[in-house]
């Protein structure tokens, strides 16, 4: 048996959740697993294993779906007995559609336990496909089968260290929040579940010791660890902040609340950001604005107010750090007077010292928006963001997401 994983730079925190997982599992750890980066070595792989029983699993977003199907099927052809597993993201907002692509399962949702467990009944030769968590095809039907309890982070490992497989760790699942825009909620589901201090403590020194001493976390909201989304947790944030310091300090660097993840903007207090310039490194927030007219925060169903997105700016700006907000162009709704809330804001804040991180809206399956359009381009808003890039004042993807989202 061969497992082949592909694991491009984006999927790379789930593809190494996915490998610790099978390392902690004694039935799976001494399958050999190949990691693919890139096209060609996917193919090199899939070709190697051609002698051999094989599960290729991917894991992706909806901006990868097309290329993955290309991919898929270029493996299914140059080794037609292999099992094809998708999860992540898309796979588990849109299963029948992925499966209709040509995929023999989907995990949906989490896939630490999923997997594994699909792993082992390959490996006994027993049948897999009632196994709970996944979706498939039965007789051209769509089946999918009975939910899991979400897992309990402390049972795995972020990352996998019989392959070396290290790097960022994911310190929280789940959001309360469930904006509607945002697959997080949907596919995590309602609740913050975080991994312990003291896992995560174990896992940055296990880093450390390897040579690899710069912290990044993976979380909806920094800010939000250690309490249930609410009222902020001052002491779990101190405890974490101060106890990653005393095991990476001198050599490792800190990164908390900058990419890859951010923080909601009424959770931006003086007395949060002054933890993160005690103890962390960034030079950065990542704060998730989204939009600047409150019917459209209101619509989203975000929880914050327009205001909070200035004062997270003015905190941020007075502790010495950079303000990179998050906004969200053409969200499904939104008018020509809710746009020119939001590029004034942007303007206000630029004037101010933060920069625009732009997106532009897409639907993601299993969100409230799944089946909206894009709203409307409006030509002087655009020319206003590209005179903003033009002076470094607005960066990001959204002119490609733009183009994605009208080729759908
Ligand atoms: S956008 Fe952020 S706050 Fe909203 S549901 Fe997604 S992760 Fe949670």
């Amino acid at each position: 048996m061969r497992i082949i994983l592909y694991s491009p730079l984006k999927n790379k925190l789930s593809v190494n959740a996915l490998a610790g997982a099978l390392e902690a599992d004694p039935k799976s750890r001494s399958v050999p697993i190949a990691f693919s980066s890139k096209p060609e070595e996917l193919e090199r792989e899939v070709k190697k294993a051609a002698k051999h029983k094989t599960v290729l699993g991917f894991s992706f977003f909806s901006s990868q779906a097309e290329e993955t199907v290309r991919l898929a099927a270029k493996a299914r052809k140059a080794h037609p007995a292999l099992t094809l597993v998708a999860g992540g993201a898309h796979p588990s907002g849109a299963p029948e559609a992925v499966l209709r692509m040509g995929f023999d399962a989907v995990c949906i949702g989490e896939g630490e336990k999923t997997f594994t467990e699909l792993l082992g009944k390959l490996l006994a030769g027993a049948d897999w496909r009632g196994l709970p968590g996944l979706a498939v095809l039965e007789n051209g039907k769509f089946k999918r089968n009975k939910r899991r309890p979400p897992v309990n982070l402390d049972d795995y490992p972020p990352f996998s260290q019989l392959h070396g497989r290290y790097g960022i760790i994911e310190i929280t699942r789940g959001c309360p929040n469930a904006c509607k825009f945002c697959q997080t909620s949907h596919i995590h589901g309602l609740k913050h579940r975080h991994r312990s201090i003291e896992t995560i403590l174990g896992y940055a020194a296990l880093m450390h010791e390897k040579g690899m001493s710069d912290f990044r976390a993976v979380t909806p909201d920094a800010f939000s660890y250690g309490s249930n989304g609410g009222k902020i947790n001052y002491d779990a944030l101190e405890a974490l902040l101060s106890g990653l310091h005393k095991i990476l300090k001198p050599r490792g660097k800190i990164f908390f609340g900058s990419f890859p993840s951010e923080v909601r903007p009424e959770h931006v207090t003086e007395k949060a950001v002054a933890l993160v310039t005690r103890y962390a490194d960034n030079d950065n927030l990542v704060i998730g604005a989204q939009s600047a007219s409150p019917r459209m925060l209101k619509l989203c169903g975000r929880g914050h107010s327009a205001r909070d997105i200035f004062r997270a700016a003015e905190i941020t700006l007075k502790a010495g750090l950079r303000p990179n907000m998050d906004f969200i162009f053409r969200l499904p709704g939104e008018t020509e007077a809710d746009a020119r809330l939001s590029l004034e804001a942007m303007r206000k804040l630029s004037a101010m010292g933060a920069r625009i991180h732009a997106h532009t809206f897409m639907p993601l399956p299993g969100t409230a928006f799944a089946g909206k359009n894009p709203a409307p381009p409006y030509p002087w808003f655009d020319e206003e963001i590209n005179r903003m890039n033009a002076r470094g004042a607005v960066f990001g993807d959204w002119r490609e997401q733009a183009k994605t989202a009208a080729s759908r």
